[in-house]
């Protein structure tokens, strides 16, 4: 164990070394001469050699060397027979290097991908609007695969020093005017205010292609994250529960139900139907499944409501017998009972036959049957809370103290509880102050600047 403690500050030590002398031997790269731009070309140069692509020999269109302001028909495609590249560009205002790297480019772009871009560059379109100048040359040359509309047009007009991005519908979603405006700003606007009109289209291109490659360098490029896809959805277990829940409604209903068709068609007599149907109402779960138990206390109540009032007929000799009211039921009834009735701890109907040759009591638990219980002097179920007395008082230090009374209304008989009460819990003091620091969290990361909204797609430079 010890040899193994002395070995650890050694290895360390050595991890450093190694670290130190890996760092010392990469080459920096010299800041002033390879630039960000010149050195991602270089890695995509890379790149291409090593998936062997071989690029066409790319020729560009004829140009009417006369015209000085175009029409949409008078541009000429990049797109033809014999024709094969990219770019429009009649007066050379991009120089041969440039724009072969261009085509390179974008030739990469759709091979990997089959997005098709056009890139025009013009010295005049009159009077005409570039955006609606751009619209039109879009429509005219169909850029884009027919099925997917993956089609970019980035068009310049000299005269009125504009650029603009024109992007097919199944595009759209990535390259947004948000990210086709700040494309401009960022790799058009600086460039072509120096006059490499060349390096400004070179830098837009390869930035179009990098987002159509990779759309997450929306997020590394400009450091703000623009929302292309749909929030994750985080199951959590308030979710299942949720979808539980009407499962385990329907299920109880149904128990429910099934339970009381059950008493229905059972051959006890409505005496018993009663009580076993009356029980089934109790319980929790007229708590967890309010909902269900609305409908099958409805349910349950008119059925009670008929099981106590169907007719009976007398056990000793079959006579149809009556139900007396409260008031006729008096004399039949005992003192006891008649103060059961009293305090609604317990309902009797009494029957009887038309000769009186039968009588019979039937108990149904009153409104008031929870508050009391059965005596036990005199069983009657009379026996009730009559007062509490605290005794100590329950704070948030410590629990208290209290003295229940009890006493039978009817004989009299009386028993005292003494009974413990819970401390006093205090309001807790942490769930306070969190309530703000949820709602500044998630909402920093939208972008709120809306500079996209007038000039879309389009930059001047
Ligand atoms: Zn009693």
């Amino acid at each position: 164990m010890k040899q193994v403690l002395f070995l650890k500050p050694l290895f360390f030590f050595g991890l450093v070394w190694i670290c130190k002398s890996t760092i010392a031997q990469t080459p920096a790269p010299d800041l002033d001469s390879i630039t960000e731009d010149s050195y991602r070309r270089m890695l995509e140069r890379q790149e291409a050699e090593q998936n062997d692509i071989v690029y066409p020999n790319f020729v560009a269109p004829e140009y009417d060397s006369n015209l000085e302001t175009y029409s949409v028909a008078a541009v000429s495609s990049p797109r033809g027979e014999g024709i094969i590249g990219y770019v429009s560009d009649p007066n050379d205002i991009i120089d041969f290097a440039a724009e072969q790297r261009i085509n390179e480019l974008l030739y990469e772009l759709e091979q990997k991908s089959s997005v098709e871009v056009a890139v025009v560059m013009l010295p005049s379109i009159g009077q005409e609007v570039p955006k609606s100048f751009a619209v039109d040359l879009f429509k005219e040359w169909k850029i884009g695969k027919a099925d997917t509309d993956n089609g970019l047009l980035i068009i310049t007009v000299m005269d009125q020093r504009r650029t603009e991005f024109e992007v097919g519908y199944g595009l759209e979603g990535i390259l947004t005017d948000v990210v086709c405006y700040r494309i401009g700003v960022n790799e058009i606007v600086p460039r072509f205010k120096e006059g490499d009109f060349g390096g400004g289209i070179e830098n837009a291109v390869l930035r179009v292609k990098e987002f159509l490659e990779n759309p997450e360098a929306i997020d590394e490029v400009y450091g703000y994250s623009v929302v292309h896809e749909e929030q994750e959805f985080k199951w959590q277990w308030y979710h299942l529960l949720l979808l539980i829940y009407p499962i385990l409604c329907l299920v109880f209903g149904f128990w429910y139900y099934g339970q009381a068709f059950d008493i229905q068609l059972s051959k006890d007599d409505y005496y018993d139907k009663y009580h076993r149907l009356d029980k089934l109402k109790f319980g929790c779960t007229q708590y967890l499944f309010p909902i269900p138990m609305l409908f099958f206390a409805r349910m349950a109540k008119r059925r009670l409501e008929r099981y106590r009032n169907a007719p009976r007929f007398s056990k000793l000799n079959g006579k149809p017998m009556k139900l007396l009211t409260n008031y006729d039921e008096i004399e039949f009834l005992a003192e006891a009972q008649l103060l059961e009735e009293e305090l609604k701890s317990i309902l009797y109907d009494v029957w009887i036959t038309e000769d009186e040759s039968d009588i019979m009591f039937l108990e149904y638990e009153g409104p008031n049957g929870r508050k009391y219980s059965d005596c036990k002097e005199c069983s009657y179920k009379t026996f009730g809370k009559i007062s509490s007395l605290v005794l100590v008082a329950a704070t948030y230090d410590h629990g208290g103290t209290r003295i229940d009374k009890y006493e039978c209304r009817n004989c009299n008989y009386k028993e005292e509880k003494e009974i413990e009460t819970p401390q006093k819990s205090r309001p807790s003091e942490s769930s306070s102050g969190s309530s703000f620091s949820s709602s500044s969290s998630s909402s920093s990361s939208s972008f709120g600047g809306g500079s996209s909204g007038g000039g879309g797609a389009g930059v001047s430079w």
